[in-house]
């Protein structure tokens, strides 16, 4: 998947279409290790083999290219027609023969990325709406793209490894789920933490200072725990590792 050929030319958004991809290609990698029988096998995600993973990384990628389509046409394009929709399809294609499945994750991969090239530089301001009913630019595909990609090749649970993300990628994804855990705090009484990352100069935090718990460890450990993905090789300062709120 070249970037040269990107039609625009912000290098914010160029930088973040490279650090997409590059998951792209590390889910796709994990993906190929897998034989056709492991497919059905469980993913790390509760209820999910790896066959429902597959085709949601899969169906997400029509999804946003579906908003992508939205940006270029200005014709209103949702990335579902209902979370009912959404989950049957999931159910449905994770029936598909193996062959399919993988043609799904890589076509739909293909595809998205080939709407992102050619969208008009001044077309990746156009507002659209996500399945959660946020209007974001649709720029914001690029990120919420990343995050599938990247942390679902380790929900493959075939060897990925937050360890092997970009230090950009892991210290934007603490801020992001940092930041939602804040829109929520009131609302859902949530925890106060200090995230202190052992190679990071500065700390993240969340919530008060007064009343928060510690953690410490390498970010992207961190980073795993914050994503509801264990807590392994973190400790609390005081106190068992307390489960992290939930993310999205
Ligand atoms: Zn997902």
């Amino acid at each position: 998947m070249a970037a040269r050929d990107d039609k625009t030319q912000d290098p914010v958004l160029r930088e973040q279409l490279l650090l997409t991809r590059r998951g792209q290609a590390y889910f796709s990698r994990k993906l190929h290790e897998l034989s056709d029988a492991e497919f059905d096998e469980p993913s790390a995600l509760a209820g999910w083999t790896r066959r429902h993973l597959i085709a949601h990384v899969g169906l997400n990628a029509r999804a946003l290219t579906n908003l992508t389509e939205w940006a270029t046409t200005g014709v209103e394009t949702p990335m579902y027609c209902s979370p009912t929709q959404r989950n049957e399809d999931i159910e449905f294609s994770a029936t598909l023969p193996v062959q399919a499945l993988r043609n799904l994750s890589d076509h739909a991969a293909i595809h998205l990325n080939v709407e992102w090239r050619d969208l008009e530089p001044d077309a990746w301001s156009h507002v659209i709406r996500t399945a959660q009913g946020r209007e974001v630019p649709v720029s914001e595909t690029i990120w919420m793209r990343a995050r599938e990609v990247w942390i679902h090749a380790v929900d493959l649970d075939n060897g990925g490894s937050f360890a092997d993300f970009p230090a950009g990628f892991v210290d934007r994804l603490l801020v992001d789920v940092l930041g939602a855990w804040d829109k929520r705090r009131d609302a859902e009484s949530l925890p106060s933490f200090v995230l202190a990352p052992s190679d990071r100069a500065e700390f993240v935090t969340t919530g008060s200072a007064a009343s928060s718990v510690t953690l410490r460890g390498k970010a992207a450990d961190l980073a795993a725990w914050a994503t509801g993905r264990g807590g392994a090789g973190i400790a609390a300062d005081a106190g068992d590792i307390p489960a992290a709120p939930r993310w999205l």
